[in-house]
């Protein structure tokens, strides 16, 4: 869908020019990864886009600036910097973020086709991203996570009064005695195997409010390896990736 035009050398600003099918009209994006990018409609006349760069250099030295911020104390990708890319292992999703700054206070969230997710608003502002990206992570899991375990219920006969999902620091999910789940969304980010064992083992508490044998016999009914799979969990916060981990 997009194809890379020019760098242009030896501009003031570094820019990559795309071409864009979609593309109503011309915008700018900048992302951690791929810098500065004009985004531009097909018959858009390229000659106006050294005047389109300049015209937004305010905005595109602070979210920039933003970025080199964050290289320079040293956090890396893999580090709580804000991500370029979004794996969602547990729901077998991977999603490229990209960044686009406007005059606008808050900060919205926009899904697109191929699995692109678009910041836009006020990018440079780091915790309002974070929070933005954390509600769209609660929407994914509500809707990929819950249904999931909704499933897994029915199949098995299960009496679910609820499943919600939260954002919790040290429980990977929860069973109330009237019968409601509750997952971490941070499941998202764990091998499908652990994230299944974790919906068997709250689901198994709806029989057994306990960690009994009898609990457990139950839970291997259900999964025969769960006990590697508890092990596993043990070192699971790994998979949580730091930007989301740093907000805790
Ligand atoms: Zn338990």
């Amino acid at each position: 869908m997009f194809k890379p035009l020019h760098i242009p050398a030896g501009s003031d600003i570094p820019y990559t020019v795309r071409v864009s099918r979609r593309a109503r009209y011309a915008r700018l994006r900048i992302s951690p990864h791929d810098g500065l990018i004009v985004v531009v409609p097909e018959h858009f006349d390229k000659a106006s886009v050294p005047g389109l760069v300049e015209s937004r250099r305010a905005w595109i030295e602070k979210v920039q600036g933003s970025f080199d911020r964050r290289r320079l104390s040293g956090i890396s990708d893999n580090g709580s910097a804000l991500p370029a890319t979004i794996e969602l292992a547990g729901i077998g999703e991977s999603w490229q973020v990209s960044y686009r700054g406007d005059g606008r206070a808050r900060v919205a969230v926009h899904e697109f086709s191929g699995n692109e997710l678009q910041l836009s608003g006020a990018v440079h502002d780091e915790a309002r991203c974070r929070s933005a990206l954390e509600a769209w992570l609660k929407r994914r899991a509500d809707l990929q996570l819950a249904s999931q375990l909704e499933r897994l219920a029915s199949i098995h006969g299960f009496p679910v009064a609820s499943v919600s999902v939260r954002k919790q620091r040290s429980r990977w999910g929860s069973c109330s005695s009237k019968g409601r789940i509750s997952l971490n969304l941070k499941l998202l980010f764990l091998p499908p195997l652990l994230v299944r064992y974790i919906m068997v083992h709250e689901l198994c508490h709806l029989r057994h409010m306990n960690h009994s044998r009898r609990y457990w016999s139950e839970v291997a009914r259900f999964d025969p390896d769960y006990a590697a799979h508890d092990r596993e969990m043990k070192h699971a916060w790994r998979f949580v990736p730091g930007w989301l981990a740093a907000a805790g």
